[in-house]
């Protein structure tokens, strides 16, 4: 059913007048955002891109020139895609920290030295404020099975200089992280190729 002249006019009049109190409200949420600090960002759960999201983060602060650590927790693999791009960045300190997931390694105390070595990198990257932006990948893991200190993982994040961002990757965040985050998004498995019996594609999965 076509509309009459009148009825086309009136209906774009609506629309006009709804799209005018619409940007009064998001400008006036605009104005009222004002503050500017470092952010704690936290992307989980089981769906596929909680480590391409925080790379294409990484992507759009390093058009800024800002600098960026990335601590690989777990991945013991230096073959990925995002490596070879990112790590040869200029800006850019690539850290592959992990030796394999636990089930592979079998062995918790060799997770626990592993751990805390891995961590002892990103602290000082903690402390560093040249950092703009710390990428800690899978580090959820080293906290829920206990590898490291939360507490102290929580307050060296918590204490770190007020322009930092930092992003961290990881299924199942413990409560005490989402907590201190600024920013959650918790990515859901709706569906995932692998199941399909699709193995890992370059450029995509790795
Ligand atoms: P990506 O790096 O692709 O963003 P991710 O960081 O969300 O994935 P990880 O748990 O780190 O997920 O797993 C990394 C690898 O496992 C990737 O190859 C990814 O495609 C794959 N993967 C992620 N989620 C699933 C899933 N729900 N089922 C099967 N494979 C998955
Ligand atoms: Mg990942």
């Amino acid at each position: 059913m076509s509309l009459t002249p009148e009825q086309t006019a009136e209906k774009n009049a609506r629309h006009t007048t709804r799209m005018a109190r619409k940007k009064a409200i998001i400008d006036a949420a605009i104005a009222s955002a004002t503050d500017e600090r470092g952010l704690l960002i936290v992307i989980t759960g089981n769906g596929k891109g909680k480590s391409t999201s925080a790379f294409g983060t990484m992507g759009r602060a390093l058009g800024y020139g800002m600098k960026i650590g990335v601590c690989q927790f777990i991945k013991s693999r230096t073959d990925t895609g995002e490596e070879a791009f990112f790590g040869a960045q200029p800006n850019v300190e690539w850290h592959v920290l992990g030796d394999g997931f636990t089930w592979d390694t079998q062995n918790r105390e060799q997770d626990i030295a592993t751990a805390e070595r891995g961590w002892a990198v990103a602290t000082r990257m903690l402390n560093d404020p040249s950092f703009d932006l710390l990428v800690f990948d899978e580090l959820t893991y080293l906290l829920s099975y206990g590898y490291l200190d939360n507490d102290l993982v929580l307050d060296a994040i918590a204490s770190r200089p007020a322009m930092q961002h930092v992003i961290v990757t990881g299924r199942g965040a413990m409560d005490a992280l989402i907590e201190l985050a600024d920013t959650v998004s918790i990515i859901a498995d709706e569906k995932h190729a692998y199941r399909a019996g699709v193995k890992a594609q370059r450029g995509i999965d790795l």
